[in-house]
Order: structure tokens, then C-alpha cells, then sequence
């Protein structure tokens, strides 16, 4: 059993203390269940009117400052992420969500650790704390655990995003594997990006799960992806609007490369990327994303027609090889 800690007395103070009058609040799919309870308590404890996101908001990255400013909002508060965007032009409050564990959760697992290893640890940062917990553990059983540094896009040492896995990289012949706290999402990322065993240990479903068959079945979805992708000639190259997720430059770069090959081109601006979305672009046959890395990689039975990285648009056009994108990873 999970519960949350939203940190609403927090939340209280800061918008006292900012005096802002309008709040703009974007929550995880999971914690929009509460969005009565929250405002509840925040209208009652300040003079604030709060207005609640209804869309999708899977990272940081996606800060809705357009929406925020439009309702004339003057904080935006972030909860189930940590900071991504340094230059937001409205204040904004990221919360964690840290999740509170079972107090059983470390006896259930203990069995199912790596025993005498080299373990790299990280975790999502809901579950951050319980790193120092699960390296004691580890060392218990004859394991080296080494947390790896605060590197890239991330605020704390130990810590991963979806599309963030240097530190685990800066550590690679270090260890003999590592062990991901959080969901499949994060430890497949991580297996994507590492070549070495990777571990998943869930404090949701309470198990710990190693990724290497599941890799191994989205490598070889990838590598047909990109197969079929080489005879396709007509691109449409996706921009993220998401304000984390813009990078018009990349988007030109590919464009240029993909009319050097002789292959048709367009860009298109999207914010949520579904398969509604670029079912009606009929006369394209392939999508290159440069939003999320990991849209089209996770969700590929969602789409009905291929959606490469850069990276992997790269090997579709020889301009890179799959052992080079084996090395470097898919994004
Ligand atoms: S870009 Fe994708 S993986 Fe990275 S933080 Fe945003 S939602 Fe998560």
C-alpha cells in the first residue's frame, strides 16, 4: 500500500508567503483523484483560486506555462517531478511526491537482492530515499554499491529521469550491474542505455525484475522499425510544444539530412503525441521524433506507423550503424 506526501502545508506557505492569487496546479495521471481534496484544503487555507491541468503530464519537462499565463495565473505548482526548466517566465513550485512505503516493503524484497556484485543504484524521485536503505542491504549480502553523481538534467546524486541516464553511464566500468528503484518505464530506459545487466526493483508490485528479456524483445522491435523505415520516403518530423521538449534546431538538422538522401519532409508541431493525432497525416509513412525520446519506443503497438529517435532515423539513413546506436543508445 502507497501513499503520498503532497507537502500541502508546504504548498500553504509558499503561496501565502508569494502572495499569489492565482494557482496553476499540474498533476501526475495517478494524484488527479485527489484534486478535490487538494483545493479543498487550499481554498480553505488561502485566498488563492486554484485551476487544475487536465492533461497528460508525464515529466518536468512539461511545464504548462502557456495555459498558466493565459488564466492570468501567478504560480504554477508542479507535483511528481523535479526541476527541468531553468528559465520559466512564471514562478513555479515543483513537489516530489515522495511516496511513502510499507514498512514490510524491505523484508519482501530482501531475498530477491544481488548477492557479492558491483551494484549501481538509482531511483525515480519519489522513492529517493530509500536508496541509502537498499545500498545497506546490498552491502549486507556482500555487495559494492556505488550511487552515481548528479549529471545532466537532474537534481539529485542517485537520481533518473526517463530520458536521463548519464550519471549510470559515468559509472559503467564500475560495476557488474544495476538496480533501478521505480517502474518499468525508468529501468527499461535504463537498460536501453546501459550495456550491462539492469534490475528493476518495483516498491509498487514489491518484486524485483530483470529487464534483459524485455530489452531484448524492443531491440528486435526496433531493429524491424528501422528496417521498414529505410524504404520509406515520405518523413514527417515531429517539434514538441512542451516546453522541455522544444528543439526546433534538431528538427531542421534532420530535415536538411533527410532532403540530402532524397527523402521528402515536413515538420509538424504537436504537444501530445497519440496515435489521433498523426493518423490524419495520411501521406506521411514514417514519424522522427524530437519531443520525448521515449514516445514510440514504449508505446509501439499504439502507433500504426513507425516513430524513430534521431538517432535511429540516422541508422534508417546510413548515416550511423546499429552497433554504433547499440553503444550510444536509442536517445
Ligand atoms: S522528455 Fe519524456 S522522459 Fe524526459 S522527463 Fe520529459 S516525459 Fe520524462
Amino acid at each position: 500500500m502507497l501513499a503520498f506526501d503532497l507537502e500541502l502545508e508546504r504548498v500553504i506557505n509558499e503561496i501565502i508567503d508569494k502572495k499569489a492569487n492565482k494557482i496553476f496546479i499540474q498533476l501526475p495521471e495517478g494524484l488527479k483523484q485527489y484534486v478535490l481534496k487538494i483545493s479543498e484544503i487550499l481554498e480553505e487555507k488561502t485566498e488563492a483560486t486554484i485551476y487544475f491541468s487536465s492533461d497528460p503530464c508525464y515529466g518536468g519537462c512539461d511545464l504548462a506555462i502557456k495555459e498558466a499565463e493565459e488564466l492570468g495565473c501567478d504560480l504554477i505548482i508542479h507535483f511528481g517531478h523535479s526541476p527541468f526548466i531553468t528559465n520559466s517566465t512564471l514562478p513555479v513550485l515543483y513537489i516530489r511526491t515522495k511516496i511513502i512505503l510499507d514498512t514490510d516493503f524491505r523484508r519482501k524484497i530482501e531475498k530477491d537482492l544481488p548477492i557479492n556484485k558491483k551494484v549501481g543504484i538509482a531511483s525515480i524521485i519519489q522513492y529517493l530515499e530509500i536508496i541509502k536503505d537498499i545500498k545497506e542491504m546490498l552491502e549486507s549480502r556482500g555487495c559494492s554499491v556505488i550511487i552515481p553523481p548528479k549529471i545532466g538534467k537532474v537534481e539529485f546524486a542517485g537520481q533518473i529521469l526517463g530520458c536521463e541516464y548519464s550519471s549510470l553511464r559515468s559509472i559503467l566500468n564500475k560495476v557488474d550491474c544495476y538496480l533501478i528503484i521505480g517502474s518499468r518505464f525508468h529501468s527499461l530506459g535504463a537498460s536501453l542505455k546501459l550495456k550491462k545487466p539492469v534490475f528493476l526493483l518495483d516498491p509498487y508490485s514489491e518484486k524485483i525484475e530483470d529487464m534483459e528479456s524485455l530489452k531484448k524483445s524492443v531491440l528486435k522491435q526496433r531493429y524491424a522499425l528501422i528496417s521498414k523505415a529505410k524504404n520509406l520516403d515520405k518523413f514527417g518530423i515531429l517539434i514538441g510544444m512542451k516546453a522541455g521538449q522544444f528543439n526546433n534546431e534538431s528538427a531542421l538538422k534532420i530535415k536538411k539530412i533527410l532532403e540530402s538522401r532524397g527523402k521528402k519532409s515536413v515538420l509538424i508541431a504537436i504537444n501530445n503525441i497519440s496515435s489521433n493525432s498523426l493518423d490524419n497525416f495520411t501521406d506521411i509513412n514514417v514519424f522522427v521524433n524530437t519531443a520525448c525520446p521515449r514516445v514510440g519506443i514504449d508505446d509501439v503497438t499504439r502507433f500504426n506507423k513507425p516513430i524513430l529517435t534521431e538517432k535511429e532515423c540516422m541508422v534508417a539513413l546510413g548515416k550511423l550503424n546499429w552497433i554504433d546506436l547499440l553503444e550510444k543508445g536509442f536517445f
